[in-house]
């Protein structure tokens, strides 16, 4: 089991994303910032939004 918590990227969120797979993880972790942090979302450019994902996929740890 994996899983990536909105804390670990220094978000003031309870949300913690787990999954089988790192893959799963991250699609949990984005279904939920596309509504909850939507905001944050919509001010990030292309870059800013492939560095969050670099930051997502090296924050899933073993759960
Ligand atoms: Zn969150």
């Amino acid at each position: 089991m994996l899983k990536f918590a909105c804390k670990d990227v220094g978000l003031e969120c309870d949300f913690v994303a787990t999954g089988a797979t790192a893959e799963e993880v991250k699609e949990k972790a984005f279904a939920h910032a596309g509504v909850v942090h939507a905001d944050m979302l919509k001010t990030m450019n292309q870059d800013a939004l492939a560095q969050l994902t670099k930051t997502v996929e090296a924050n899933i740890k073993p759960a």
